[in-house]
């Protein structure tokens, strides 16, 4: 999903001037007005083109969620990618449904749970991760475009 390069090239502006501001802007408000804009269930993005990271402890979880051992929803799920990470095998997301509700959510892994990240309390050292995630995820979009706005007023 790739976008114009005078976006991008803004959203890099604006995520480089936040890290170097002094300013700390109420992110976790800017995350919850986005996602009453967007909706994650008529949307899917992230599902459909980012495979999660998944941490060891995940898979228990995720295997108990679908009834199975862990070695079969290894078999039958999950590769370790080129950075030795485990992650799904197929995009859109195998645990995707067709009404784009995620078949494991309870169960589901802890980078799903976190994502977008824009109310991380770290958000300020996560500037390429912002950038690639705004690529994807519309709601991202919108809290970058509050710091956008919020930086441009003086104090
Ligand atoms: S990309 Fe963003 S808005 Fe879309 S489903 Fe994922 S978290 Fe929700
Ligand atoms: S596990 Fe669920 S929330 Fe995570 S990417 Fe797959 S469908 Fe989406």
């Amino acid at each position: 999903m790739k976008r114009a390069a005078g976006r991008v090239a803004i959203n890099k502006l604006t995520l480089q001037k936040y890290s170097r501001s002094k300013k700390i802007l109420p992110l976790q408000e800017y995350t919850q007005k986005a996602f009453e804009t967007v909706k994650c269930l008529d949307c899917a993005n992230c599902c459909k083109n980012l495979g999660p990271a998944l941490l060891p402890t995940d898979l228990p979880r995720m295997a108990a969620g679908l009834q199975i051992s862990v070695t079969a929803l290894l078999k039958k799920y999950i590769l370790m990618d080129e950075d030795g990470d485990f992650t799904v095998n197929a995009l859109p997301c195998p645990f995707l449904g067709e009404d784009l509700y995620c078949k494991i959510y309870e169960f589901r892994p802890r980078s799903c749970r976190e994502y977008p990240h824009t109310a991380d309390r770290n958000f300020k050292k996560l500037t390429n991760l912002h950038l690639n995630n705004a690529e994807t995820c519309p709601a991202v979009q919108l809290v970058l475009d509050k710091i956008d706005t919020a930086l441009a007023i003086k104090d």
